[in-house]
């Protein structure tokens, strides 16, 4: 089977990711898509993120409907670091029938190189890119040709909107009781509500925000 493996934080899962998804599934002729959730992302600690349990849910919400879109808990580990190149030598160890193409975004593409033991993981799959923010169609032909070059990566582009929609945006805008509304899935948002996520800042002090 042809694999998309799109990994990423979901906090929250919003409709770029699903987009993303579905473009490659249909561009590309994969099989199944596996959304990947890192379980403890190195980079990102923050107070008002979501607990891995909620991220795993909404991913579950956003997808169930999609016979093609799986939920992959292979990185859903509370206590470690998960790292790309590891997980995808393990996942080729495990289905070694699959073919596996990495999907990504732009700022994915042009920061792969701080991500660790990067040169390993060319081996393992094909890198489907999609543009995102200020990189555009010259930009991403540069960078792949530049990766392609140096390290004999395989990466193709990836064609899908433009859209300017992150998560980082989306905690925000709960946070300050906006909406989200048709940036993410009907039942993500009323998780996020339900469970009223992004909705506690914590202060430096440790006492609760005044969104709280
Ligand atoms: P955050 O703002 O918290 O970083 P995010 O929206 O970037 O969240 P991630 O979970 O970090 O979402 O991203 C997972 C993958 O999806 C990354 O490769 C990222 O480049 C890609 N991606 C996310 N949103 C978009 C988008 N709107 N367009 C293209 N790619 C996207
Ligand atoms: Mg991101």
């Amino acid at each position: 089977m042809k694999i998309g493996i799109m990994g990423g934080t979901f906090d929250p899962i919003h409709i770029g990711h699903l987009l993303l998804g579905e473009f490659a599934y249909e561009d590309y002729g994969l099989d199944e898509i596996w959304y990947l959730p890192n379980g403890n992302p190195p980079h990102k600690q923050q107070a008002e993120e979501s607990t891995l349990n909620h991220r795993v849910e909404m991913i579950r919400q956003a997808i169930r409907n999609v016979p093609y879109f799986k939920l992959c808990l292979h990185e859903a580990k509370e206590t470690e670091h998960s790292y790309t190149y590891q997980t995808m030598r393990e996942l080729n160890t495990l289905y070694p029938e699959n073919d596996f193409y990495f999907i990504l975004g732009a700022d994915s593409l042009f920061s792969i190189e701080t991500w660790k033991y990067f040169r390993e993981i060319f081996p393992t799959c094909t890198i489907l890119a999609a543009m995102r923010d200020d990189k555009d169609a010259a930009d991403m032909r540069m960078q792949i040709r530049y990766l392609e070059e140096k390290y004999g990566a395989r990466i193709r582009i990836l064609q899908a909107p433009l859209l300017e929609i992150s998560s980082t945006t989306l905690r925000e805008r709960a946070s300050r009781g906006q909406s989200v509304s048709y940036m993410v899935p009907d039942a993500v948002a009323e998780y996020i509500k339900k469970n009223r996520l992004y909705q506690k800042r914590k202060l430096d002090n440790g006492r609760l925000g005044e969104n709280s």
